[in-house]
């Protein structure tokens, strides 16, 4: 018997060990891992530089609290500003703990309650990350929720300003939504969202956690459209599998987070920072982000040759190395199918399946990881009809 609570429907792999975009299991198999640990190891398993910097860390020390002074939480801050082009830093542990710093800062600097987020939006599990996020079946059966969020749809500017007022105090919104389905933002309704928040002094709040730490072939997605948010929130792949999460955000809000206003006794722990160093290091870099807009294009272009003659696939959206393939049923028994098949992706709502592999993946790796999909989708739902076409 299980003494774990069965939160998480799991798969039957059990991982021995990881390496690059690898895992082997207990039995010896071999995966391609498409998932990155959900958007975390950006740079694969165990990347060189960052094992460097936790064990130099390591032998250092790993615990004293955030009442001594800290030259390594400087530099990450110092990383995360220049690179989102912001000021200041709160470091957390996780993304809900990220963004649940950035919904007390906005409630506090405004004076305000109400923020409005987006119907599939997805913030995390603590009250308000979880009030926060469009998505009935997460807060099923908790009660009432924190107020005051209101729920509009993506992409309907019209819909934000129906609610948008000067009782606002935030609007918050992800570039892509990730666990909604792989939903990417125009330019021009995220300007829209911007110049509202502008109008009626509202902050513009960015979750990041997903998009951000390079997955799009930019630091942060919202650097693709021209976009100038007043808090940036980060997590999964910032600590590439050591656990870190970061409010980021303008110089006006200094005010807000004096000392006694919030805290964390784990945030900002010194063996994650040393990770999250080494991770900027390696990723804030113009031509490691222009080998990944390369990969993505490359990725992009497989799933479009290998996949566009199969009807069951509806779209294939996506920005940098977040790619989603949604299809006209349901994926979870394709996605049990691909695993023995050597290949393991995640799902994004009911019927997308979503590839978010390292960003040190090699061409060769995705194009056989396309080929898998094709192989499995051909064999499944290739009627004998289509399958003259496909052939002539
Ligand atoms: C994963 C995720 C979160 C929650 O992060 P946790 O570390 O699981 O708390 C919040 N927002 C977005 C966009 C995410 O993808």
């Amino acid at each position: 018997m299980s003494h774990l609570f069965p939160t998480y429907a799991r798969w039957e792999i059990e991982p021995e060990s990881a390496s690059g975009s690898t895992i082997i299991d207990k039995n010896g198999n071999k995966y391609l891992d498409f998932t990155s640990g959900i958007g975390v190891c950006n740079l694969g398993h165990r990347p060189i530089h960052v094992e460097k910097a936790v064990h130099k860390q390591l032998n250092q020390y790993w615990h004293v609290s955030n009442l001594f002074q800290s030259d390594s939480q400087e530099t990450a801050a110092k990383m995360l500003a220049q690179a989102a082009g912001l000021h200041r830093v709160f470091f957390a542990n996780s993304g809900a703990e990220a963004n649940e710093a950035a919904i007390k800062l906005a409630r506090k600097a405004t004076g305000r309650t109400k923020i409005i987020t987006f119907i599939n939006s997805f913030h995390g599990r603590t009250f308000a990350t979880m009030s926060a996020t469009g998505q009935d079946k997460i807060k099923h059966g908790f009660g009432p929720m924190l107020e005051t969020f209101v729920y509009v749809p993506f992409h309907d500017i019209e819909s934000v300003k129906a609610e948008m007022g000067n009782d606002v105090a935030a609007v918050m919104l992800e570039i892509v939504q990730g666990e909604g389905g792989i939903h990417v933002g125009s330019k021009e309704f995220l300007q829209g969202v911007q110049e509202l928040c502008k109008q009626h002094g509202a902050l513009f709040i960015i979750d990041e956690i997903q998009t951000g730490i390079g997955r799009t072939g930019k630091p942060f997605a919202f650097q693709h459209y021209d976009l100038d948010p007043d808090l940036v929130t980060s997590a999964k792949g910032l600590g590439n599998g050591f656990p870190i999460g970061a409010v980021i955000g303008k110089e006006k809000l200094t005010p807000y987070f004096g000392p006694g206003s919030h805290g964390s006794t784990f945030g900002g722990n010194p063996v994650s920072i040393a990770a999250a160093v080494a991770t900027m290091e390696t990723i804030f870099n113009t031509e490691f982000l222009d080998e990944v807009v390369d990969k993505s294009q490359f990725l992009f272009l497989l799933l479009r040759t290998h996949l566009k003659h199969l009807h069951i696939i509806q779209d294939i959206r996506g920005i940098g190395l977040m790619a989603g393939i949604e299809c006209q049923i349901p994926v979870t028994t394709l996605l049990s199918e691909l695993r023995k098949m050597g290949l393991i992706v995640l799902p994004a709502g009911e019927k997308v399946i979503r590839l978010l592999p390292p960003l040190t993946i090699s061409k060769e790796d995705l194009e056989k990881s396309v080929i898998i999909i094709k192989h499995l989708l051909e064999k499944l739902y290739l009627s004998p009809n289509n399958k003259k076409m496909a052939i002539n």
